[in-house]
């Protein structure tokens, strides 16, 4: 029985585990208490004791591919980026979640909207716990949800906070509090490593995933660690002070909105020394196992380009827009903005998954998941 012993060996060393928390999240949540997320979001024994070498960490780990065949028929996966039911472009109708979003605020006003309804007890995502720092939390009030909108930097304490880290990476060990609280019904929010962990969970119908009633995945070109260092050499590369930044973006490349209404521009390519190393091996761009998927690319400023990827997933969209949550663009302005849109995901995902099978090819590893 391979074990969390074989994911270091064959995930850890060799630089692909890109930290999405599965292993540590199953491990927590059944009570297990072998394994613990450092500060850095690494994962690692806390007490090697505890293992009752069950295995199941090592099978749900997105890196190894005994469930990658299981998981795509769950998904009715197909090519070239997974199973596509609609397309559309639209954002949450509240101005205050516009403003407050990363985009268009659909997947607060989505959130939101399913809770109103009872329709979900509580949502995974991710909050501010710092100037730099993301944390993920289980929100279970309409102002938890909406606290956790964005993607924000917070300069209001001043450059001393600038020596802290900060990541955009957030692991999905909220499922410890789920567990605790008794809720059944949750929604999550995650990168599609995150969600590719969720879904292993559930091809092995492993409790406590099935208390995860919709997957909410936010397109990825990767995961980026801000330090001091790599924060003054973005600056200089953007021409832009952090104390000016109001909000961070990331699409086709990551947008620094300053508070005098500008914005900087730095190519992802310029990125790629503070991405996080496991991500130049990831395939999954657009969140292709979620419920929905969520990205900025393909909308304008303000707007969320949405694909709903299963039946429940659209028909919780259905009910938000009817709900008037979440409005559509009125495509009577620009009738091929939904096409534009999705050829414009597909060819960054096809982008993604030929870099990685790409810088894949001098990895020896035999068990790793490599199919996409
Ligand atoms: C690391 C990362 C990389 C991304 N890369 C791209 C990209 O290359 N191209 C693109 O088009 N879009 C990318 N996105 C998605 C984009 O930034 C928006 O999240 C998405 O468009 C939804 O916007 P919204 O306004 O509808 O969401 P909002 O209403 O603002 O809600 C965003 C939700 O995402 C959650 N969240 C924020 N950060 C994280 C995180 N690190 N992990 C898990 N959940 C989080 C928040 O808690 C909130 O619930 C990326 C997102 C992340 C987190
Ligand atoms: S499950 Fe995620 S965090 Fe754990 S080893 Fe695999 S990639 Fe890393
Ligand atoms: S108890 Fe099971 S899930 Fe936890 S570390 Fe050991 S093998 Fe992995
Ligand atoms: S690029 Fe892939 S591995 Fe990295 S955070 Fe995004 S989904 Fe996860």
């Amino acid at each position: 029985m391979k074990t969390f012993f074989h994911l270091i060996q064959e995930v850890q060393k060799t630089g692909l585990c890109h930290r999405c928390g599965g292993c540590v999240t199953f491990c927590t949540a059944v009570n297990y208490g072998a394994l613990k997320i450092d500060d850095d979001g690494k994962p690692g024994y806390e007490d090697i004791e505890k293992c009752i070498e069950c295995g199941l960490c090592y099978a749900i780990c997105p890196e190894i591919d005994e469930l990658e065949e299981e998981t795509k028929r769950r998904a009715n996966w197909s090519q070239p980026m997974g199973r596509i039911i609609e397309t559309s472009v639209a954002r949450s109708t509240d101005p205050a979640i516009q403003a407050k979003a990363t985009d268009g605020g659909v997947v607060t006003g989505l959130l939101l909207h399913l809770f109103d309804r009872g329709r979900i007890d509580g949502a995974i995502v991710t909050r501010q716990t710092g100037p730099f720092q993301r944390a993920p939390f289980l929100a279970t009030t309409r102002e938890e949800i909406i606290s956790a909108a964005g993607f924000f930097f917070d300069t209001s304490q001043g450059m001393k906070q600038f020596s802290e880290q900060y990541m955009t990476y957030a692991s999905i060990d909220e499922f410890d509090p789920m567990v605790k609280k008794g809720l059944k019904r949750v929604a999550l929010v995650g990168t599609p490593c995150q969600i590719n962990s969720v879904r292993r969970m559930q091809a092995l119908e492993l409790l406590p995933s099935d208390a995860i009633k919709l997957c909410l995945g936010l397109f990825c070109s990767g995961n980026f660690v801000f330090g001091t260092s790599e924060r003054a050499k973005l600056a200089e590369i953007g021409g832009f002070s952090w104390d000016e930044v109001r909000k961070v973006n990331i699409k086709e490349s990551l947008l620094l909105h300053l508070k005098s209404g500008k914005t900087a521009s730095i190519d992802l390519d310029d990125l790629y020394a503070i991405r996080r190393f496991a991500c130049q091996f990831c395939t999954d761009y657009a969140a292709e196992f979620a419920d929905i998927s969520f990205g900025g690319i393909g909308a304008a400023e303000g707007w969320t380009t949405v694909i709903a990827r299963t039946p429940l997933g659209r028909a919780a969209l259905a009910d938000a827009k009817s709900a008037r949550m979440v409005e559509e663009f009125n495509y009577r302005d620009n009738p091929s903005y939904v096409t534009d849109a999705l050829n414009l995901v597909r060819s960054w995902s096809s982008k993604k998954k030929k870099k990685a099978r790409h810088n894949r090819r001098g990895l020896n590893t035999s068990s790793v998941s490599f199919n996409m």
